[in-house]
Protein backbone atom coordinates (compact mmCIF):
# COMPACT_ATOMS: atom_id res chain seq x y z
CA UNK A 1 0.00 0.00 0.00
CA UNK A 2 1.26 3.43 -0.91
CA UNK A 3 0.03 5.56 1.73
CA UNK A 4 -0.80 8.43 -0.48
CA UNK A 5 -2.44 6.88 -3.20
CA UNK A 6 -6.27 7.33 -2.99
CA UNK A 7 -6.89 4.45 -4.71
CA UNK A 8 -4.66 2.47 -2.37
CA UNK A 9 -6.93 4.06 0.87
CA UNK A 10 -10.22 2.71 -0.94
CA UNK A 11 -8.94 -0.87 -1.64
CA UNK A 12 -7.98 -0.66 2.06
CA UNK A 13 -12.04 1.01 2.68
CA UNK A 14 -10.55 3.93 4.87
CA UNK A 15 -11.65 5.92 2.02
CA UNK A 16 -15.77 5.32 0.21
CA UNK A 17 -16.32 4.39 -2.94
CA UNK A 18 -18.94 2.19 -4.72
CA UNK A 19 -17.74 -1.34 -5.11
CA UNK A 20 -19.65 -3.47 -7.71
CA UNK A 21 -16.35 -5.78 -7.43
CA UNK A 22 -13.98 -7.35 -5.02
CA UNK A 23 -11.68 -10.48 -5.08
CA UNK A 24 -7.95 -10.95 -3.76
CA UNK A 25 -6.53 -9.58 -6.62
CA UNK A 26 -8.73 -7.01 -7.98
CA UNK A 27 -11.38 -4.58 -6.83
CA UNK A 28 -14.19 -2.29 -9.37
CA UNK A 29 -15.76 0.71 -7.86
CA UNK A 30 -18.16 3.61 -9.86
CA UNK A 31 -16.12 6.36 -11.38
CA UNK A 32 -16.62 9.90 -8.88
CA UNK A 33 -16.96 11.57 -11.90
CA UNK A 34 -18.68 9.32 -14.59
CA UNK A 35 -18.14 10.10 -18.58
CA UNK A 36 -20.87 8.19 -19.49
CA UNK A 37 -24.24 6.07 -17.76
CA UNK A 38 -21.97 3.07 -17.03
CA UNK A 39 -18.05 3.95 -15.49
CA UNK A 40 -16.55 1.83 -13.74
CA UNK A 41 -12.78 1.62 -12.84
CA UNK A 42 -11.32 -2.28 -12.68
CA UNK A 43 -8.66 -1.97 -10.54
CA UNK A 44 -6.07 -4.37 -8.83
CA UNK A 45 -5.14 -4.42 -5.45
CA UNK A 46 -1.37 -4.44 -5.95
CA UNK A 47 -0.11 -0.80 -5.55
CA UNK A 48 1.41 -0.21 -10.17
CA UNK A 49 1.74 3.18 -10.14
CA UNK A 50 1.55 3.51 -14.29
CA UNK A 51 1.38 0.80 -16.85
CA UNK A 52 5.08 1.11 -17.67
CA UNK A 53 5.37 -0.11 -14.24
CA UNK A 54 4.68 -3.35 -15.00
CA UNK A 55 6.63 -6.36 -13.91
CA UNK A 56 7.00 -9.73 -15.65
CA UNK A 57 4.99 -11.51 -13.04
CA UNK A 58 1.70 -8.99 -13.44
CA UNK A 59 1.19 -10.43 -16.62
CA UNK A 60 -1.43 -12.33 -15.32
CA UNK A 61 -2.83 -9.89 -13.34
CA UNK A 62 -3.37 -7.92 -16.75
CA UNK A 63 -5.13 -11.17 -17.85
CA UNK A 64 -7.47 -11.08 -15.15
CA UNK A 65 -8.07 -7.49 -15.20
CA UNK A 66 -9.50 -7.65 -18.80
CA UNK A 67 -11.28 -10.95 -17.23
CA UNK A 68 -13.22 -9.11 -14.91
CA UNK A 69 -13.86 -6.32 -17.32
CA UNK A 70 -15.37 -8.53 -19.54
CA UNK A 71 -17.64 -10.04 -16.95
CA UNK A 72 -18.56 -6.30 -15.33
CA UNK A 73 -19.54 -5.36 -19.03
CA UNK A 74 -22.06 -8.36 -19.07
CA UNK A 75 -23.57 -7.74 -15.95
CA UNK A 76 -23.94 -4.09 -16.84
CA UNK A 77 -25.47 -5.30 -19.84
CA UNK A 78 -22.47 -3.12 -22.00
CA UNK A 79 -21.81 -7.00 -23.69
CA UNK A 80 -24.44 -6.38 -26.91
CA UNK A 81 -23.88 -2.71 -27.44
CA UNK A 82 -20.79 -2.73 -26.85
CA UNK A 83 -17.86 -0.59 -24.14
CA UNK A 84 -14.65 0.91 -24.10
CA UNK A 85 -11.69 0.15 -22.08
CA UNK A 86 -8.92 2.78 -21.31
CA UNK A 87 -5.80 2.55 -19.33
CA UNK A 88 -4.36 6.48 -19.46
CA UNK A 89 -0.56 6.13 -18.83
CA UNK A 90 1.31 9.10 -17.80
CA UNK A 91 1.06 13.11 -18.13
CA UNK A 92 0.20 13.36 -21.72
CA UNK A 93 -2.91 10.76 -21.41
CA UNK A 94 -3.89 13.16 -18.23
CA UNK A 95 -3.50 10.31 -15.91
CA UNK A 96 -4.73 11.91 -12.68
CA UNK A 97 -4.60 8.76 -10.38
CA UNK A 98 -1.26 6.51 -10.53
CA UNK A 99 -2.68 3.60 -9.47
CA UNK A 100 -2.79 1.63 -12.71
CA UNK A 101 -6.81 1.06 -13.63
CA UNK A 102 -8.84 0.55 -16.14
CA UNK A 103 -11.97 2.22 -17.18
CA UNK A 104 -15.04 0.73 -18.74
CA UNK A 105 -17.50 3.13 -20.00
CA UNK A 106 -20.43 2.61 -22.17
CA UNK A 107 -24.65 2.53 -21.86
CA UNK A 108 -24.09 5.20 -24.62
CA UNK A 109 -22.19 5.80 -28.13
CA UNK A 110 -18.87 7.24 -27.00
CA UNK A 111 -17.24 10.10 -28.91
CA UNK A 112 -14.23 8.60 -31.50
CA UNK A 113 -12.11 10.66 -31.06
CA UNK A 114 -11.64 11.07 -27.29
CA UNK A 115 -10.89 7.79 -26.06
CA UNK A 116 -9.80 9.02 -23.01
CA UNK A 117 -11.32 8.34 -19.33
CA UNK A 118 -13.18 11.73 -19.38
CA UNK A 119 -15.42 13.97 -20.71
CA UNK A 120 -16.00 11.50 -23.83
P1 LIG B 1 -7.06 8.75 -14.77
O1 LIG B 1 -6.01 8.70 -13.71
O2 LIG B 1 -7.05 7.57 -15.69
O3 LIG B 1 -7.06 10.03 -15.55
O4 LIG B 1 -8.49 8.72 -14.10
C1 LIG B 1 -8.70 8.67 -12.72
C2 LIG B 1 -10.21 8.52 -12.53
O5 LIG B 1 -10.45 8.31 -11.15
C3 LIG B 1 -11.01 9.74 -12.95
O6 LIG B 1 -11.97 9.36 -13.93
C4 LIG B 1 -11.66 10.23 -11.67
O7 LIG B 1 -12.97 10.71 -11.86
C5 LIG B 1 -11.61 9.00 -10.78
N1 LIG B 1 -11.47 9.31 -9.37
C6 LIG B 1 -10.58 10.17 -8.80
N2 LIG B 1 -10.71 10.19 -7.47
C7 LIG B 1 -11.72 9.31 -7.18
C8 LIG B 1 -12.32 8.90 -5.95
O8 LIG B 1 -11.96 9.33 -4.85
N3 LIG B 1 -13.30 7.98 -6.04
C9 LIG B 1 -13.73 7.47 -7.23
N4 LIG B 1 -14.72 6.56 -7.21
N5 LIG B 1 -13.19 7.84 -8.42
C10 LIG B 1 -12.19 8.75 -8.39
ZN1 LIG C 1 -2.19 2.72 -4.83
Amino acid sequence: MDDDCIFCKIIAKELEADFVYEDSEIVAFKDIHPAAPVHLLVVPRKHISTLMDLQDDDVSLMGRLHGVVNDLARAFKLDKKGFRVVINCGKDAGQVVYHLHLHLMGGRPLLRDIAKGQGT
